[in-house]
């Protein structure tokens, strides 16, 4: 039975898609992960945070030590 093929395809597109990216407030190599509606942007050097809608570009939450808004 070719079941093992399905699972493969099945697991592949649900894995959510990483970039990497440049933190806005450190300059340090960050991370850059795409959901399916959502995008998170994080930095390990700094804690700065981003979640924002895929499509609006709309920010859900942010956070980022030394920025003040
Ligand atoms: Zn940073």
């Amino acid at each position: 039975m070719p079941v093992l093929e399905k699972n493969v395809e099945i697991t592949a597109s649900k894995s959510p898609i990483k970039h990497e990216f440049r933190c806005p407030n450190c300059g340090a190599d960050g991370e850059r992960t795409y959901y399916n509606q959502l995008t998170k942007t994080e930095c390990y050097s700094c804690d700065y945070l981003m979640i924002s809608h895929t499509k609006t570009g709309q920010v859900v939450e942010a956070y980022a030590p030394g920025i003040y808004f």
